[in-house]
This record gives C-alpha cells, sequence and structure tokens, in this order.
C-alpha cells in the first residue's frame, strides 16, 4: 500500500512522547547539530521563540557529562510538550492534505522528513500516525523518507563509546514527580 497522510492530520506535528520512559520526560523533534542554527535562524526570522535541547550525548568514558551532542531535539510550544513551535494553529491556512501546515515545510528538519519511517529494512512504520492506524504498515510513496533516515542514521554513529540520553523534565502536570532532568549514562 502506499504511504498518504490522512486528510486533515497533523497529529506528528502536536503530540509528543515519553522516551525511552517517563523519567525522561517528553522528546521533541530530532535536530541534527549541522541544522541547529538553520532551525534557530528560521524561528527568528518567523518571530517564535524555540528552545532547542540537547538529546543524546557521547564521551569515551563515564565521565560526568558527555563530551559531544549527537543529537538535539526541538521541544513543543505547549506547557506539556505537545505541539512543535513550527506549526500554523492560528492563520487558518491549511497544508496540502488538509491539516495545520508547517511554517518552514520546505525547510523542515530532516527527522520531519523522514516520518513515519523508523526502519527502512524491513520498511517500519511509527505505529503512532494516523496512517498506521487506520491502514497498518506501507511499502511504496516512501522514497524520500527512506533517503532522509538513512541519512540521520549516517550522521547518528557514534564514535566513542558511552552514550548519554537528555531527560528533559517536560511533560504532563500529573508526571513531573517521576521526570528527571539533565544527562543520564544510557550505557
Ligand atoms: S505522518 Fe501520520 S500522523 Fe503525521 S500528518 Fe501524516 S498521517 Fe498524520
Ligand atoms: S518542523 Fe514542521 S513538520 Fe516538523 S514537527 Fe514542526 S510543524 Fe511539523
Amino acid at each position: 500500500m502506499e504511504f498518504h497522510c490522512i486528510e486533515d492530520c497533523a497529529q506528528c506535528c502536536i503530540e509528543r512522547e515519553y522516551y525511552p520512559s517517563k523519567k525522561f520526560g517528553k522528546i521533541g523533534v530530532l535536530i541534527l547539530p549541522e541544522e541547529k542554527d538553520r532551525i534557530e535562524q528560521l524561528a527568528i526570522k518567523n518571530k517564535l521563540e524555540i528552545k532547542i535541547l540537547p538529546r543524546v550525548g557521547i564521551s569515551e568514558r563515564n565521565d560526568s557529562s558527555p563530551s559531544k551532542v549527537l543529537a538535539y531535539q526541538l521541544m513543543g510550544s505547549e506547557k506539556n510538550g505537545n505541539t512543535c513551535p513550527f506549526l500554523d494553529t492560528t492563520s487558518g491556512k491549511k497544508s496540502p492534505h488538509g491539516g495545520y501546515p508547517c511554517k518552514i515545510y520546505n525547510k523542515r528538519p530532516l527527522a520531519c522528513t523522514a516520518y513515519p519511517l523508523i526502519e527502512s529494512e524491513p520498511i517500519t512504520l511509527d505505529q503512532k500516525c494516523k496512517f498506521c492506524k487506520e491502514h497498518g504498515n506501507a511499502h511504496a510513496n516512501l522514497n524520500s523518507e527512506i533517503e532522509s533516515l538513512l541519512k540521520i542514521k549516517e550522521k547518528m554513529i557514534p564514535e566513542f563509546p558511552v552514550i548519554w540520553r537528555y531527560a528533559t523534565n517536560i511533560g504532563e502536570i500529573e508526571d513531573q514527580e517521576v521526570m528527571d532532568s539533565g544527562w543520564i549514562l544510557e550505557k
């Protein structure tokens, strides 16, 4: 089946998940280090306040923090971590499939161009995507998503063995007690 966005849907630009668990808070859109400046400039151009936090770091030893940031994340604009700040929810404009449009669509982060693909061999889509909920998996019309995912994977190969994950401390009020903040050693 060919992948296509569901009419009126903008769910992936709105809903953010706790990952890998509530302790880490909700994650944002993955931003590669080389994309960070460009996204910050786009926010200024669009008169938007954005928050970019680190996401994954690496180091040679188990020191107190990583020596290199492998990826950042663009946090949602709501207090609970949801809704990308670049999503246009107010002007009444529509995306080509009728959902809220992205203000930086042609310059959006690589992670947005890869979604909902999470694995290319075999092709695996994020089951939280509304298309997947309605149709299961897709195997066609995913060429640009595959290309983007491969680029991200290439950039995310760690050159050091120790991996750190950043706890955002952002999420629902009722989860505040279990959420941590700052770098946590992953392995
Ligand atoms: S990728 Fe999935 S969740 Fe996102 S807008 Fe398209 S159908 Fe909706
Ligand atoms: S940058 Fe655009 S496509 Fe990416 S999550 Fe934000 S609104 Fe959606």
